[in-house]
């Protein structure tokens, strides 16, 4: 399970209407507990690169620097980069095969919120299972496809 603030959930769905027909993103920070929830304590949005250096509609990229940052200052902090949000204009709301292609960390979240005719609409959350030992965090170049990795929505909860 995902829990976040509605504030939070009300700020993705805004920046995902504000990002139309581009693709929003940001990073989702907080814990994952002892007994696997994903609770974000805060999100922090990103610029998409892709859809600036690109122009296409259907891609994301999170700034590395913010990443990068975001990572320094969550130091000593017992917070991480749990895992990120993005949006799908005019598609559902569930992993694309881009997304799958660039999925390869486990323990990441991956929130992704529908925006049809640009308005939000249906939020979900997947993690990533099946990823191999030993595939380093990132997008690694020339990792061999066929690995059993798959997605698997996991609930979403809003409080606050
Ligand atoms: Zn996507």
């Amino acid at each position: 399970m995902i829990r976040l603030t509605c504030g939070d959930l009300r700020a993705i769905k805004a920046a995902a209407e504000d990002a139309y027909p581009m693709e929003a993103c940001g990073l989702l920070v907080g814990s994952l507990t002892e007994d696997g929830v994903y609770d974000v304590a805060r999100i922090v949005p990103s610029r998409n690169l892709a859809a600036e250096q690109t122009g296409r509609k259907d891609r994301f990229e999170i700034d590395p620097k913010l990443r990068f940052d975001v990572m320094r200052a969550c130091e000593g902090s017992g917070e991480a980069i749990i895992g990120h949000y993005h949006s799908h204009p005019d598609h559902p709301a569930a992993p694309s095969k881009t997304d799958f292609s660039m999925a390869w960390d486990a323990d990441f979240v991956w929130v992704i919120v529908a925006v049809p005719k640009g308005k939000a609409g249906a939020v979900t959350a997947h993690v990533l299972e099946g990823v191999p030992e030993g595939v380093p965090e990132g997008v690694p170049e020339g990792v061999p496809d066929g690995a059993a990795k798959a997605f698997r929505e996991i609930p979403l909860a809003a409080h606050g």
